[in-house]
């Protein structure tokens, strides 16, 4: 057996899954072996062709570990799907899954197999709904035989095959980690990458139902935006902290100092908070460092419920966090800080056989709205951390102020 094979340390719930879905597939695949057609096969080759190239190309694009990219193979799938009967589908992420297995990057073995039994399944049940939709010979389809029915046909296929995938594999990554929440377990970011994936499907699709001489057409534009999303993914993903999802401190600041900016062109106050976990080091002494970093996600999570949509929040470094308030002056801010300190007062972190609650101490800074030397993001975080000191120095659990007049007078 593989040593990458680490299936048994799953929950019996996603061994049964993962089981399930797996002999569905094999055994769809083998119940719709079809009387081998020799155009069928050619297409077949054309389109696993092109998507090989595509998984090859992708080699040559870092991907930071732990990221599921999405790679557009769907484009390729979904053609798949449309144009040939439902064994392709399922036979097309068999041979392209162990292509990315041997040429791109090795995962668990079972991953890779959920993977192709999950993406045959959705595309051989979007093949059956097409051709229930569209129908195989003209006029005993449920849509019309028209251009336009034939497109619906095509998009709503690619569309039961997106969602029956993401369903499949977020309910593996539900039973894998019943901690994960549903709602992210099954929408990725804001879903863009998806909906340009489906896009890209039906056209392909489309295309080569008129001619298989679109494949080696469709391939560059496809190879080029398969690498703008990879990039793209890459892009967010070196912005991001990776333990608790919040911005990182590097695209914080980026972020903040464009914000700050524009706040004082148009005459508005910025606020900035620090924030820290009061004795923080002790939930890991006591609990352990994986329990301490439940926490540091709990907290992260509770201050980005208390805060604005168009307020910047970042994980600052170790067990603190800075957030800019954009438009908050100096009573507003404390406000907001009394808010964020007492909503992580409330929140309570299950560990192992515990339950651990923390306090944060914070400082505040406000850049004043229409004064004609504002300051600059380094001077406010100073000048916070200045009132977080203060904050520590008398007691935690508490907002700390220190004014730039007074920064400014001291140095
Ligand atoms: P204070 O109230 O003065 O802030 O006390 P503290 O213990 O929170 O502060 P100190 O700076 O002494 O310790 C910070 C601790 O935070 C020590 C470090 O191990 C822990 N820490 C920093 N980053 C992480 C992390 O990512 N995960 C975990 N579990 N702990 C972290
Ligand atoms: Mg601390
Ligand atoms: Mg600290």
């Amino acid at each position: 057996m593989p040593a990458t094979w680490a299936a048994s340390a799953l929950p019996w719930t996603t061994r049964c899954l993962v089981a399930v879905v797996t002999v569905v597939a094999g055994a769809w695949a083998v119940l719709a072996v079809p009387r081998l057609v020799a155009s069928d096969a050619a297409l077949f080759l054309l389109l696993v062709g092109a998507a090989a190239a595509a998984v090859e190309a992708s080699r040559r694009i870092p991907e930071p570990s732990g990221m599921n990219a999405n790679d557009m193979l769907a484009a390729w799938y979904v053609p798949v799907a449309v144009l040939l009967p439902p064994f392709w589908s399922l036979l097309t992420p068999v041979v392209l899954m162990a292509l990315t297995q041997w040429r791109v990057k090795r995962i668990d073995t079972f991953k890779r197999v959920y993977s192709a039994a999950a993406i045959g399944v959705a595309h051989a049940a979007a093949s059956v709904a097409f051709s229930a939709l569209a129908g195989r010979a003209s006029g005993d389809g449920l849509l019309p035989d028209t251009a336009a029915g034939t497109v619906l046909a095509v998009s709503l296929a690619a569309i039961v095959a997106k969602a029956l995938n993401t369903l499949l594999i977020g309910l593996a990554v539900k039973t894998a980690d019943p901690e994960s929440r549903w709602r992210e377990v099954f929408v990725v970011g804001d879903g863009r990458l998806e909906l340009i994936e489906v896009c890209a499907g039906v056209l392909v699709a489309v295309a080569v139902s008129v001619s298989p001489w679109m494949v080696p057409v469709a391939l560059p534009p496809l190879l080029v935006l398969q690498r703008g999303m990879l990039y793209a993914q890459l892009h967010t993903a070196s912005r991001t902290d990776t333990k608790t999802g919040l911005l990182n401190a590097g695209a914080w600041e980026r972020d903040a100092e464009t914000v700050l900016a524009a706040g004082h062109r148009r005459g508005l106050p910025t606020a900035v908070l620090l924030i820290d976990i009061d004795h923080f080091k002790a939930v890991n002494d006591v609990h352990g460092h994986l329990a301490g970093d439940d926490v540091l996600r709990a907290v992260a999570t509770a201050l980005r419920a208390q805060l604005r949509d168009g307020d910047l929040l970042c994980r600052f470094g170790g067990e603190e966090f800075a957030a800019l308030l954009p438009g908050m002056d100096r009573s507003e801010a404390v406000q907001a800080a009394e808010r964020l300190r007492a909503g992580v007062a409330a929140v309570v972190t299950p560990v192992a056989g515990a339950v651990v609650q923390v306090t944060v101490s914070l400082g505040v800074s406000v850049a004043d709205a229409g004064t004609a030397d504002p300051p600059s993001l380094s001077e406010l975080l100073a000048v916070a951390d200045a009132g977080l000191y203060r904050a520590k120095g008398s007691g935690r659990d508490r907002v700390g102020m220190q004014t730039l007049a007074d920064r400014r007078a001291s140095s």
